[in-house]
């Protein structure tokens, strides 16, 4: 029997969380994920065959960095990204358009696209809704973003409103897109991306054009972008419930254990952050009770382990003291430590929600998370 091209089973609900599992050909991604960001063919200071041991089903690959280097066309000739960097496993890729407007310079957009200037070289190049499928074609996505410009949710409602429907209607060229591409239209899948910042009205109009155009998943897309997790969870307790539920819900960018879990609480059902891994290269420990500044000079003497409640192969080997000692001499063994822990967390705390929400407590699990990981002495 051959696998789904893309099939998405929910196994329990819990209030408004969900459980379950999107089945790939590349292999099963149970949900609520976490899937951690390998920008440039890498998840930072990790092995593949490492972050697979954390738990991770699906990782994220970056359309703007891959594009610019090492070049799409060149990874398609290596045999495409799965191969190149040796992660056999489902992979999303986002669609550039967000670092478009947050890494390049000198953009112009039009209807037709965003021309810019690589932030590497100053080298000039144009991304559109049928480039972008075109790029993540060729770096072989498993999950296919569509191309939306995503605009500062603090800017005036109409702009926020034309803005979001111009990013409808590159979805609309995106689905063309990608169904351009037959044979890997057969085997992968595309999510479109709602927008509409914090507004209820823009979010429904935006979620009603998607589902017309219709696509394997919904994105949450435009929060994360500096409005606070206050407005963001007031949007989420809105925004999911205008997409399908028989497909997952991906709020993109997101984020802190805590925005995990009350976003998950709200039926979102994928993130994606570089939160961990980029914590893990500042000596900063995501853990049960709340972050840790390995720097603290209070570890300089710690013989316990980053988080008594990890079974990580970082927290049954090594101590606080050692871990102290690698970051404060800036020794990148110290950076790949504490990201592979921070990636086993963030996987667990994955876990223990698909485990309560299967089991139906998982208010008493945020409950109790909420009281260990935020109440806890920083
Ligand atoms: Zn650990």
């Amino acid at each position: 029997m051959t696998s789904p091209r893309f099939s998405f089973t929910l196994h329990a609900t819990d209030g408004k969380a969900r459980t379950g599992t999107i089945a790939m050909q590349r292999g099963e991604i149970r949900t609520p994920a976490f899937m951690p960001v390998g920008t440039a063919a890498t998840v930072k200071a990790m092995k593949p065959e490492a972050v697979r041991a954390t738990g991770a089903d699906i990782i994220l690959g970056n359309t703007y960095h891959l594009m610019l280097r090492p070049g799409a066309e060149r990874v398609a000739r290596l045999g495409g990204l799965h191969k190149f960097m040796n992660w056999p496993r489902p992979i999303l890729t986002d669609s550039g358009g967000y670092q478009v407007m947050s890494l390049s310079e000198l953009r112009k957009l039009t209807e037709k696209g965003v021309e810019f200037r690589s932030h590497l070289d100053g080298s000039k190049h144009m991304l559109t809704p049928e480039r972008s499928m075109e790029i993540q074609r060729l770096l072989g996505s498993d999950i296919v973003m569509a191309f939306d410009e995503c605009p500062r949710a603090d800017r005036p409602k109409d702009e926020i409103a034309s803005s979001m429907e111009l990013s409808m209607r590159w979805a609309k060229r995106s689905r063309e897109g990608f169904d351009s591409g037959e044979e890997h239209a057969a085997r992968a899948a595309l999510f479109g991306i709602q927008q509409g910042a914090l507004h209820e009205d823009l979010r429904r109009i935006s979620a009603e054009k998607l589902i017309d155009i219709g696509f394997d998943g919904y994105a949450v897309g435009g929060l994360a972008v500096g409005e606070g997790q206050e407005a963001m969870f007031a949007t989420l307790d809105f925004a999911p419930d205008m997409l399908p539920e028989d497909r997952p819900r991906y709020l993109m960018g997101v984020g802190k254990p805590d925005d995990l879990v009350g976003a998950v609480e709200r039926g979102i059902d994928m993130f994606d952050c570089v939160l961990p891994t980029r914590s893990g290269r500042n000596g900063q420990a995501f853990t049960w009770n709340g972050p840790l500044n390995l720097r603290n000079a209070r570890f300089a003497e710690d013989t316990g382990p980053l988080d008594d409640r990890c079974a990580c192969p970082v927290c049954t080997t090594y101590s606080r003291a050692y871990i102290h000692h690698l970051v404060k001499s800036g020794e990148m063994l110290g950076a790949m430590l504490v990201t592979e822990h921070n990636l086993s967390f963030y996987q667990a705390l994955m876990q223990g929600m698909r485990d309560a929400i299967a089991a139906g407590r998982f208010a008493s699990f945020a409950s109790d998370f909420r009281r260990d990981y935020l109440h806890a002495k920083a």
